[in-house]
């Protein structure tokens, strides 16, 4: 912390005319004010770094099966529960189709290969059932 007195210390030398006296003082305060500013730039970084935790903790939601997050309006993911939970990281899981109709997928993390096998299909966003029409065989 500079303490603000000691400039008008400064100012006080210059005009009794002890100018080394007062260059002294004035690198010592150079020195303080560069201590300063690195600090500075490091909680600078520290507090982008937890408002992006932040951020991620206030849009990201669990549906059951993974973790998505809500960024710019679109949904991402789906990401791995299990590497969430254990140290905050997320990890996108690996999609697959599991039939050709693409009714079922099939969620498996990079990472830890936790899979999921969720009843909603990404394109639509619904369960199976919810997308399918009912067609009677007979009347
Ligand atoms: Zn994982």
């Amino acid at each position: 912390m500079i303490e603000y007195y000691r400039f008008y210390e400064v100012e006080s030398l210059i005009s009794q005319g002890k100018l080394k006296e007062a260059a002294e003082e004035l690198r010592s305060l150079q020195k303080l004010y560069l201590e300063l500013s690195q600090e500075n730039s490091k909680l600078k970084v520290q507090l982008h770094e937890l408002e992006e935790i932040l951020s991620i903790s206030r849009n990201i939601i669990f549906d059951g099966d993974a973790y998505w997050l809500i960024s710019g309006g679109e949904k991402q993911g789906p990401f791995c529960p299990k590497c969430y939970h254990a140290n905050g990281d997320l990890i996108r899981m690996h999609v697959y189709k599991k039939d050709e109709f693409n009714l079922k997928t099939k969620w498996v993390c990079p990472h830890c290969s936790f899979s999921a096998e969720p009843d909603v299909d990404l394109d639509t966003g619904k369960a199976p059932s919810q997308r399918a029409k009912i067609i009677p065989f007979m009347q």
